[in-house]
């Protein structure tokens, strides 16, 4: 890894690693310069760049269509080295990015346009023209392709062990097959669809289209309006009240919302997930048996686990 003159951008070759001149200056000699350190970007350059070496090096893209894989992949691994390394203040620096990645798909660039709006990951940098905005490929292929594995991640997260497990296959396997060849979007839609779980299976024939349509194909942003509150049943067991709301999207669009509750002291447990379809309302009791202690609250997609506006109470 070593420096190079640009301050406002890094890159990877195979085994070689640049970073900003401008990372290698302290914070208050970045702010004496005029550098902001927006979104975070100088705790995720560094592992985005170091994991082109998986993403974009070892396993290449097909065209401009697939090169989401390789800049959303590569952000997505500096969000999982702020959640296992910048971890002093639990999962702050995490939630950050990820807050980061929303406001970068939703705000209006000088054309007017969101990102998000603009077209599909797989337009690559086609996205960028004079009446898109020219940051358009950098606004949507870097934060969408990081959530769209995000939530690969999340969707085949286990409920005991080590609960990133079969994500990890997942990668692993990807990687194995296609070290030093070009890799599609469908290729990595057919690995996801060998390790995908019968929950992933929404449409009832062991294919992820459902949500290759929506955030890979497609430009939706859903809203979510989550509410709740805990009671006991006659056991005395702790039972989990919510209402949940999807909103602003097509009648086709369906989503597998997962349900945490937060029991304090970084301690959150995985309930569930709420199966949604089309705009509508789900509401639902789910007794938490065997459930020690009380929990602090319920949330909807606490680990940013789905891509869209969450209003949480
Ligand atoms: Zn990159």
């Amino acid at each position: 890894m070593t420096q190079q003159t640009a301050s406002d951008y890094g890159q990877s070759w195979p085994g070689l690693v640049y970073l900003p001149i401008s990372y290698y200056f302290d914070a208050t000699v970045r702010h004496q310069l005029g550098m902001e350190d927006a979104h975070g970007y100088f705790k995720v350059v560094g592992p985005h760049e170091v994991a082109h070496q998986w993403w974009g090096h070892l396993v290449g893209f097909n065209s401009y269509r697939d090169q989401w894989m390789s800049e959303g992949f590569s952000d997505m691994a500096a969000a999982l080295f702020l959640q296992y390394i910048y971890a002093q203040h639990g999962l702050d620096d995490y939630h950050r990015f990820w807050a980061d990645q929303r406001q970068l798909l939703l705000k209006r660039n000088e054309e007017g346009k969101r990102p998000i709006d603009v077209g599909p990951v797989t337009l690559g940098t086609r996205l960028s023209n004079a009446r898109s905005g020219f940051d358009a490929y950098q606004c949507l292929v870097y934060p969408k392709g990081a959530y769209i594995l995000q939530m690969v991640r999340f969707m085949l997260r286990q409920p005991s062990g080590d609960p990133d497990a079969r994500f990890k296959a997942l990668m692993h396997e990807f990687t194995r097959s296609f070290a030093n060849r070009a890799a599609s979007t469908e290729d990595f839609k057919a690995m996801l669809e060998k390790y995908m779980t019968a929950e992933m299976d929404l449409e009832q024939n062991h294919k992820m289209d459902w949500f290759f349509a929506e955030y890979v194909y497609g430009t939706e942003y859903p809203s979510y309006k989550f509410r709740h509150s805990f009671s006991k049943d006659r056991d005395g067991d702790t039972v989990l009240n919510f209402t949940l709301t999807q909103a602003n999207v097509s009648k086709r669009f369906v989503m597998l919302v997962p349900i945490y509750v937060d029991m304090g002291h970084g301690q959150v447990l995985r309930v569930g997930s709420a199966r949604m379809a089309g705009n509508a309302t789900l509401q639902q009791q789910v007794v938490l048996k065997e459930l020690k202690g009380k929990p602090r609250r319920a949330v909807a997609a606490y680990y940013d686990d789905v891509l869209g506006s969450f209003d949480n109470k």
